[in-house]
């Protein structure tokens, strides 16, 4: 089992890179992004709590997502487990600690993602994703082949997410400064960080997360 986390800004490429390495290497994506998406459009209690929170850009408390991740740890069978945009708080990452250590498991490799704020908002206003099997896409770098059509799944359900705003953005990446980016030396200081060059293609990107995780497999 190789456990790893992604962490970086909003629009880092976090949910592109997690996806090749579940058809990859059959590892499990442990989105709280999208698990509260999830929990937003089925109407669940917890969705209509979050919802104003995420569509503003801030964090959704730190109980909520541990509870998700807590749910989802027991569940899933996989070669190990991608955590996609958690933690994101201090508390967040020794609460998974924690789990990880109940579990018999560990934590392998954090990879940290690095892009600047410019090509941050490029990318995250131009994103929508098929909402069907996922495949992410962008106006002006990944276009679908033919128009309101996704190439993998022929779908017509195309879908911007509701906080794909430059307004939104703000708030996330503010968020992102304050509360995660302390990680980075948290996780440098447990000897877990490695860094990608996030601003790559998608191929170098993926080739260096490769070696990253051939290096740490175990
Ligand atoms: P993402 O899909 O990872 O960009 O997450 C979208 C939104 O979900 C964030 O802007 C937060 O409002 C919320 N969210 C996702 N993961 C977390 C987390 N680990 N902690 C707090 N809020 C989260």
């Amino acid at each position: 089992m190789t456990n790893i986390i992604l962490l970086g800004p909003p629009g880092a490429g976090k949910g592109t890179q997690a996806r090749r390495l579940v058809e990859e290497r059959g590892m499990v994506q442990l989105s709280t992004g999208d698990m509260l998406r999830e929990a937003m459009s089925s109407g669940t209690e917890m969705g209509k709590k979050v919802a104003d929170v995420m569509n503003r850009g801030e964090l959704v408390t730190d109980e909520i997502v541990i509870g998700l991740i807590e749910e989802k740890l027991g569940a899933a069978q996989g070669t190990g487990f991608i955590f996609d945009g958690f933690p994101r708080t201090l508390p967040q990452a020794d609460a998974l600690g924690k789990l990880l250590a109940r579990t018999g498991q560990k934590l392998n490799a954090v990879i940290e993602m690095r892009v600047d704020d410019e090509a941050l908002v490029r990318r995250i206003t131009g994103r929508f994703t098929c909402g069907d099997c996922g495949e992410v896409y962008h106006d002006e770098t990944k276009p679908v082949k033919e128009a309101g059509k996704c190439d993998e799944c022929g779908s017509s359900n195309l879908k911007r997410r509701a906080d794909d705003n430059e307004e939104s953005l703000k708030q996330r990446l503010m968020e992102y400064y304050k509360k995660t980016s302390p990680l980075i030396g948290y996780y440098y200081h447990a000897g877990d960080l490695f860094s990608v060059d996030g601003l790559a293609e998608i191929d170098e990107v993926a080739a260096q997360m490769a070696a990253v995780l051939d290096q740490q497999a175990g």
